[in-house]
């Protein structure tokens, strides 16, 4: 072999191997089928013989959310906000490019949940979505006329005066954020019963 066409083999080996670590990676946070296939330039039969592997069953079928109504859902929309200003400042102020700052944005996202005890809402398919959601002018991030945090709203929404769902949760909120946790106090009560 040629210098130039060694160095070609060894970028390209180079190459894929970290496409495969992404893929890793992304299938390891719950991605889909359509994350990885839009994302990475792997053989579609590979993705699926690494999903299969990795998670020991077959890629999960169905359609990708299509509208951008479930970001808007009060506590949806908290943890909607979380992420995507972590995905930014990586993207924006960090430089990393978009790929990494999805899975270091979303683990930033996961981590916080652990940290607070709250149950982790947004998964990485519907974090993607949202990203996609923005460069599509969809949704924008609109600043709380309370708090001033930056929180999705939808493109067109006029979001002078906007109150954030974390300023001024629902009445019912309470009763809402940890259905999980509500569940498994409800199996509990019941096994000592
Ligand atoms: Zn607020």
């Amino acid at each position: 072999m040629k210098p130039s066409a060694a160095n070609a083999a060894r970028k390209s080996v180079a190459e894929d191997a970290q496409q495969v670590l992404r893929a890793i990676e992304l299938i390891e946070l719950g991605a889909r089928m359509q994350v990885l296939e839009s994302e990475l330039a792997l053989p579609r039969e590979r993705m699926i013989r690494l999903y299969h592997e990795l998670k020991g069953k077959a890629p999960p079928r169905g359609l990708l959310p299509s509208s951008a109504d479930w970001y808007m859902t009060w506590l949806a929309n908290i943890h909607s906000s979380l992420f995507y200003n972590a995905y930014l400042f990586l993207r924006e102020d960090a430089g990393e490019p978009h790929i990494d700052a999805l899975t270091k944005g979303y683990r930033l996202y996961v981590e916080h949940c652990q940290t607070t005890g709250a149950e982790v809402l947004l998964d990485l398919t519907r974090a993607w979505t949202l990203v996609r959601f923005f460069g599509a002018d969809i949704v924008q991030m609109a600043p709380c006329s309370r708090c001033n945090g930056k929180f999705v709203a939808y493109q067109y929404d006029l979001c002078k005066g906007m109150v954030c769902g974390a300023c001024c949760p629902p009445p019912r909120a309470g009763k809402t954020i940890k259905p999980s946790a509500a569940r498994a106090a409800e199996s509990e009560s019941a096994h000592a019963a």
